[in-house]
């Protein structure tokens, strides 16, 4: 095996990677004995030299080095195609029926950089990093191996890139795609354009929520905010709603819900808007003097996108959070059901939790915790990652 330059921590440093975390930033680095190029590997020693393991090194990321592994080990095809078919087999564990998913969530699934998502017979993927980057072919064939995909897309138009000194790229890699898939999550067909939607092309990590929320849909009245495709939405119709109502201020999302609803057949009992959440639920909620607003449903689903993008706009966050709870628990009627998610990172499940129990003491509304939502299992949870667990939710029936 070839001989690596080799970066040496500074004492304290090498506890966090001996746990799991493959992050070493700039800080913690004591000095690296031969130039190590961008993009290429190096191997991590701790102060008194001891081998932490070896990773992809990039002086103009914040982040020097990601380890990929704690052993010297040959990163070529052989290794990426045996870390995916890993990550594929936590899948086919804990959620074996579904046909679209991720298949490599970075470092939830100790591939830092590197975004695998399978839509069906199309796979997406996402490189955030100058390592992956570099390794494009070797990943792309272990790819071909194990999947045998329709087309290979590439998604990396993330602006995240430029960090690793990289432009942003999007388009088919591999085989031939309009860009327009059909999505089955649990059964139910979502169209999505795997070159232009969100992410990859879609939400996938809310799969197991979906279903799990539906149970409160029999013969409710729902409201969907922040709807996409229609992923509640259209869950909560199949499982029996009377009428289900979806907002997002995208007018593409809107339309793609509504032909979405088509497909599954349930047109005829949902219908959607495109306009700003903030302002339809102020509309909604506003009163003149003496008039009494009368709540109108019994399930609400407030599926927002991050409101942070660091800890600095945390307050902000929380200040968008409340109101739309405050609004919504205005909307729901007694007995209803809010089923409610955060995705940002910076803000923690008791905190998103202290945020909806304050809007419910300023409404004078009291709450029943009936549930507790993460993401969903193709989205692993690596504790010793923080930064892996970012999606979290509650169901609360409205006592009164
Ligand atoms: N619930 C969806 C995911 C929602 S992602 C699912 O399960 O797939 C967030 C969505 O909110 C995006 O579709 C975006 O267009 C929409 N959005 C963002 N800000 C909004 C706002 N202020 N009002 C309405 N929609 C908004």
């Amino acid at each position: 095996m070839e001989s690596f330059p080799t970066v040496i921590l500074k004492p304290g440093e090498a506890d966090r990677i001996v746990a799991g975390h493959p992050w070493v930033y700039h800080g913690s680095i004591l000095r690296t004995t031969a130039q190590a190029g961008d993009g290429e590997l190096v191997q991590v020693k701790d102060h008194r030299q001891r081998l932490l393991g070896i990773g992809f090194y990039n002086s103009k990321s914040k982040i020097n080095v990601r380890v990929l592994a704690p052993e010297r080990v040959e990163i070529d095809q052989g290794f990426f195609e045996q870390r995916i078919r890993a990550a594929l087999a936590v899948r086919q564990r804990h959620i074996p029926n579904a046909t679209s998913f991720r298949v490599v969530n970075a470092e939830g699934d100790f591939l830092s950089g590197l975004i695998v998502d399978k839509y069906e017979d199309v796979i997406a993927i996402q490189i955030s990093s100058l390592g992956m980057e570099k390794r494009k072919e070797k990943i792309v064939a272990a790819l071909q191996n194990i999947f045998s995909p329709r087309a290979i897309v590439e998604r990396s138009d993330i602006a995240s890139r430029k960090f690793e000194g990289m432009e942003e790229a999007n388009g088919v890699i591999a085989g031939e795609l309009d860009g327009q898939v059909t999505v089955t999550l649990n059964g139910l067909k979502f169209q999505t354009n795997i070159l232009g939607g969100h992410k990859t092309g879609m939400y996938l990590d809310q799969q197991t929520s979906y279903l799990a929320v539906a149970q409160f849909a029999k013969n409710a009245q729902v409201l969907d905010c922040f709807s996409f495709l229609g992923g509640f939405g259209l869950h909560a119709a199949r499982a029996g709603a009377s009428h289900v109502h979806m907002l997002d201020q995208s007018a593409d999302a809107v339309a793609a819900s509504l032909r979405n609803a088509e497909t599954n057949n349930v047109k005829a009992i949902v219908s959607a808007e495109a306009v700003n959440v903030f302002d339809w639920l102020k509309a909604n909620t506003i009163t003149k003097p003496h008039e009494k607003l009368l709540p109108k449903f019994d399930l609400i689903v407030l599926d927002p996108p991050s409101f942070t993008r660091n800890r600095a706009s945390v307050p902000d966050a929380l200040r968008g959070y409340k109101e739309i709870h405050v609004r919504a628990l205005k909307l729901l009627k007694p007995g209803g059901t809010l089923a409610t998610f955060c995705c940002s990172h910076h803000v923690h499940s008791p905190l998103f939790q202290d945020t909806i129990l304050s809007a419910a003491y300023d409404t004078r509304k009291v709450l029943r915790r009936v549930a507790t939502y993460s993401q969903s299992p193709d989205h692993p949870i690596i504790p010793m990652i923080p930064e892996t667990e970012y999606l979290k939710g509650f169901a609360f029936e409205l006592v009164r």
